[in-house]
């Protein structure tokens, strides 16, 4: 670089996903003059939707929105100004094995009510379940809004309820999350659609130090389900506009293939089309393992290659309907057919199937039999889907990304077919109404999203990369140790996957601390 550097931006923004979409918004608010870069010809990454059949809509990632929720990123960014429409999801949840279905209101006590006219005492679990947990998860939400210290396990344990024997509520953060709900529920039809909604995250119900993905469950009764309207995309779309409306810019189908570094300090990127750009500081929002890749080797420590990526996790069939869903088990309380299309459908017979999936993907093999999250989400948005018809997404577990025969080019059929056989359980004659679909594998996920081996979440969710260990413990503050002017975002740091934007305000305040005068505002 010349003597009198003169770069083209403040902030360059690698991958244009929502925690850098965020990022980019923040720092384009505070005054920088920012640019993004992203490889697909949208924006979004795991958070984006577009009509893949004509008059129909399908997300390409992530379609809950729970967790951004809980944070102050939409206010703050003014981002319905900017085209954002929450839909409200009421039920959040239906939970059913096919036979005794149940629904998880925003309202704990209907919840709580309902559950216990159908299955006495499990409301007053429920409700005794939130009373003792709730302190933890509120907790457990202020942690995953700053950067990470080495201490934080240590002050969830602390601040995880007032009173009563801090010991045995360590001994319960500290245990697996399966044994935790039967400590709480007696009845496996409340437990197992507990134990398949906490395994969202990936580890297995079996896993040690798992019961966090369990215990923050009262989280949901506070913040809500919600969807933007016209799709996950919508948040991101409206994100893009709040860049530009900051005199942002933001170019798609522009791959990144190097930062560039001289002299211990990032100065730049350059397009895989040989385009070089010039900025005082790069944020990677990208994959960590994609962000390693694209620097110089000397400047890559062993760490960065060693985080742990998994083996891939779910696989998702995307289906276009030419009818609405309709359950087997509608006429059993009168209500069930109008609401069970609205929340998130939590399918799974018993925890057996949990367990059983899981074996096989360890062994190497698509799960046969796998309990399902089943999305109708046209149900609230009629932007979705024609009049009539239905988007219905199936997210499957557990599928591994190296098969131990064949490839996903040979087996794709027989999954996509267990995932459908699996659905009519529930809603027999689906198959039928099918007009359109998309299968996406572990590896299709990592072939179009990025994800590498498929983890939608980029690297496990285990407590040996959480908190300050996310990436690795000298990245964990959202800088890249060793190279000044390069800085981290998205779900490969803190606080992880999921859509939450945390990461992206976080690594946005720290930037702006680093290049604006005024600061973190
Ligand atoms: C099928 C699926 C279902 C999910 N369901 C849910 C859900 O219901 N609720 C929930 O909370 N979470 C869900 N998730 C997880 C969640 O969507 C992700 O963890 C989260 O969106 C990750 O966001 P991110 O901004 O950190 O990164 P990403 O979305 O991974 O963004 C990274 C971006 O970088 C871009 N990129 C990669 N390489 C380059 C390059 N060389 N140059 C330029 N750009 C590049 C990518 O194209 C991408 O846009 C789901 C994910 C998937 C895939």
């Amino acid at each position: 670089m010349p003597a009198a550097f003169r770069p083209d931006f403040d902030l360059i923004v690698v991958g244009a996903g929502h925690n850098a979409l965020i990022t980019a918004a923040y720092a384009a608010k505070a005054g920088l003059k920012v640019a993004v870069f992203e490889r697909r010809h949208i924006v979004g990454g795991a958070v984006s939707t577009e009509e893949l059949v004509p008059g129909y809509r399908f997300d390409y990632g992530g379609s809950a929105h729970i967790l951004i929720r809980l944070t102050p990123v939409v206010q703050e960014l003014e981002l319905t100004r900017y085209g954002l429409h929450y839909l409200e999801l009421d039920p959040m949840f239906h939970a059913s094995g096919g036979e005794t279905p149940w629904f998880m209101w925003r309202d704990a006590g209907r919840t709580a009510d309902e559950l216990d006219n159908l299955f006495p005492g499990q409301g007053a679990a429920y409700t005794r379940f939130l009373n003792d947990w709730t302190p933890f998860a509120e907790s457990v939400a202020e942690l995953f809004m700053s950067a990470p210290g080495p201490l934080e396990m240590g002050k969830m344990a602390v601040s995880s309820g007032k009173g009563g024997d801090a010991g045995a509520r360590l001994r319960r953060i500290l245990r697996p999350y399966g044994e935790v709900a039967k400590e709480y529920f007696s009845e496996e039809r409340v437990r197992a659609p507990l134990n398949w909604m906490a395994a969202q995250s990936g580890p297995p119900p079996t896993d040690p130090i798992s019961a966090p993905f369990l215990l923050w469950h009262s989280l949901y009764h506070k913040g809500g389900v919600a969807r933007p309207k016209g799709g996950s995309g919508g948040l991101t779309r409206a994100l893009a506009r709040a860049i530009e409306a900051h005199g942002g810019q933001i170019f798609t189908s522009a791959p990144v293939k190097d930062i560039l570094v001289t002299g211990g300090r990032a100065q730049g990127i350059r397009l895989e089309s040989g385009e070089l750009y010039t900025a005082r500081a790069v944020v990677s929002g990208t994959h960590i393992l994609t962000t390693a890749a694209a620097l110089p080797d000397e400047y890559v420590p062993a760490a960065a290659r060693e985080v742990r990526v998994g083996n891939g996790f779910g696989l998702i069939l995307r289906l276009a309907l030419s009818q609405q869903v309709k359950y087997r088990a509608e006429h059993e309380p009168a209500h069930f057919h109008k609401n069970s299309r609205v929340g998130l459908g939590l399918l799974i017979k018993n925890e057996r199937q949990l367990m059983k999936g899981y074996g096989e993907y360890l062994a190497g093999e698509p799960t046969t039999d796998p309990p399902l999250i089943a999305m109708t989400f046209s149900a609230v948005d009629d932007s979705l889907a024609p009049p009539g018809g239905e988007v219905l997404w199936l997210w499957a577990q557990y599928y591994p990304y190296e098969l131990a025969s064949g490839n996903w080019e040979t087996r794709t059929a027989e999954a996509r077919e267990n995932v459908l056989s699996a659905f009519e359980h529930y809603a027999p004659g689906t198959r039928e109404n099918i007009v359109g679909e998309l299968v996406q594998t572990p590896l299709w996920l990592e072939q179009n999203l990025g994800l590498h081996r498929g983890n939608v979440m980029h690297l496990e969710m285990t407590i040996d990369q959480m908190f300050a260990f996310r990436p690795w413990l000298e990245a964990s503050q959202y800088r890249w140790p060793g190279v000044r002017g390069l800085y981290l975002t998205g779900a490969s740091t803190h606080p992880g996957g999921g859509i939450m934007g945390a990461s992206g305000r976080t690594a946005a305040r720290v930037i702006i601390s680093d290049l604006t005068r005024r600061g973190w505002k």
